[in-house]
């Protein structure tokens, strides 16, 4: 296993293509807009070493025996799934904010299982494929980029009857030795910190969209991979200073990137489905479980800072002992705690797999990241509401320094005399990071949209029972069918 530091040393040596701001990135680790999300990841690889948290961030690979980052490990059962939560709880509450290797941990455990279906269905050999994969990935500790969502181009249009081809990555050309994909994945986080790129379709797919059923991995700085790394709000912070920054060593939430495939070769043995297409929809379904089960586990860790910073600010303000402060910080825990517990619960509720891995709970996966979705912005706002509204007005940072006027600065914001003003206005930032446009967005859609989770929780209920339950009580003979 890496240390944090040991993994921030191994991206100097990779040659990732990264453009920002009109330019390319010469020195990715020291950038000021990209290293926050690596010291993230880098909390990652500490965790496994953290004598407090070793049993969360580290497992036993159940193919090698070896001690393992658990980002690189595959759930056995209902332990693993529960110390997954709560692996990124803990994480969660270090870094408040993203820590980005969370997409390639579960494309690692899905397609350990679906190569095993499309093997046991087609005679292929997959599975064998990719466990020597895995196995390379646990040993060298390496951070997986997964890498799903398409550009997707006309929604109301199938991959195939787009008007360019390339808007869902497809295979253009098959060699005797392997295959050349062309197309782009976006919003990838942890794109620019990665160490490989794990790539799978990204819906179901019909029996004419065979050059669309691929998945496969590729170094992050093979030839032709080329990124564009996204803006988030108030990003020019980093490069100014770093009190306005709120969370200047771990960033903001994000920290994602366009990832173009300009015919990018990728040889048979990184090759894990090739034309199968009725598995696509099974990747989906199983990547998007296991990836909406996190949410209620990284979020309830992020929030859990927010209501700190809550907490203190009504300290540093008069306003703890307020009736309806504490019932708004009371609100914010009961929030954040429904969301964590729907990550127990359907980690909990799991059940195993032909090949051994265990899966969430679907219904409830889904549940766990609707609730994220729908009570992140309600906790924010309630923090907001809490701290006042000098979060939006309090000036730079650099007038602490203004002979002219920091003085005043100093004198005006402090509350009270045991407290500097310049802790109210760091933790003020602290809520301004956390609580602005960029989280409020990944939270949403994050892990896939609302809708999308709400198209799981349809089918997955059955309704015809529900309308049995209630006719039987109601006295009514013979239920109407849903
Ligand atoms: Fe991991 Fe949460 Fe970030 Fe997704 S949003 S990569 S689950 S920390
Ligand atoms: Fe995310």
């Amino acid at each position: 296993m890496m240390t944090g530091e040991q993994y921030i040393e191994s991206l100097r040596n990779l040659k990732t293509e990264v453009h920002f701001m009109g330019e390319r990135v010469a020195n990715l680790v020291d950038h000021p807009a990209i290293r926050p999300h690596i010291n993230a990841a880098a909390a990652t690889y500490d965790l496994a070493f953290d004598p407090q948290h070793a049993d969360l961030g580290s497992a036993i690979s159940h193919l090698t025996g070896r001690r393992i980052n658990r980002w690189t490990h595959i759930p056995q059962g209902q332990d693993d799934l529960v110390k997954k939560v709560k692996m990124l709880r803990a994480v969660g509450r270090i870094t408040g904010t993203c820590f980005q290797r969370c997409v390639g941990m579960d494309a690692l455990i899905t397609l350990y299982s679906v190569t095993h279906d499309v093997d046991r269905k087609h005679g292929t050999g997959y599975h064998e494929r990719f466990r020597r994969f895995l196995i390379e990935t646990q040993d060298r500790d390496l951070l997986s980029g997964g890498a799903m969502t398409d550009p997707k181009g006309d929604r109301s249009k199938r991959p195939h009857e787009q008007h360019d081809p390339d808007l869902f990555v497809r295979v253009v050309e098959r060699r005797p030795d392997g295959i050349v994909v062309r197309g782009a994945k976006m919003h990838q986080t942890g794109a620019v910190n990665s160490h490989q790129f794990i790539v799978l379709p990204g819906q179901a797919l019909g029996p004419e969209e065979r050059e669309y059923a691929i998945a496969f991995a590729v170094p992050a700085d093979a030839d032709g991979v080329i990124q564009v790394f996204g803006r988030q709000v108030n990003d020019s912070r980093k490069w100014e200073g770093t009190i306005d920054q709120g969370n200047p060593t771990y960033g903001v939430v994000g920290g994602e990137a366009l990832v173009v495939f300009d015919n990018v070769f990728i040889p048979h043995e990184r090759v894990f489905m090739l034309g199968e297409t009725e598995f696509a929809g099974t990747i989906v379904e199983r990547f998007t479980g296991y990836h909406r089960q996190n949410y209620g586990g990284c979020k309830s860790g992020n929030l859990d800072v927010l209501v700190g910073a809550a907490v203190a600010l009504a300290e540093m303000q008069g306003t703890a002992k307020a009736s309806h402060v504490r019932d708004k910080l009371a609100e914010m825990a009961h929030l954040v705690e429904t969301m964590y517990s729907g990550a127990l619960a359907c980690s909990y509720e799991c059940t195993k797999l032909a090949c051994g891995t265990a899966l969430v709970n679907l219904l409830l996966a889904n549940t766990a990241k609707l609730n994220t979705a729908r009570y992140y912005p309600e906790v924010t706002r309630l923090a907001q509401d809490i701290a006042g509204g000098f979060v939006a007005t309090t000036p730079s940072e650099r007038e602490l320094d203004n002979p002219r006027v920091k003085a005043f600065v100093r004198k005006y914001y402090q509350t009270r005399p045991d407290v500097p003003a310049e802790d109210r206005i760091r933790l003020g930032r602290l809520i301004e990071n956390m609580t602005g446009a960029t989280p409020f967005i990944e939270g949403m859609h994050g892990a896939g949209s609302p809708q999308a989770q709400k198209v799981v929780v349809q089918r997955q209920i059955d309704w015809a029972e529900r309308v049995q339950l209630a006719s039987r009580i109601a006295g009514i003979p013979s239920a109407p069918r849903h």
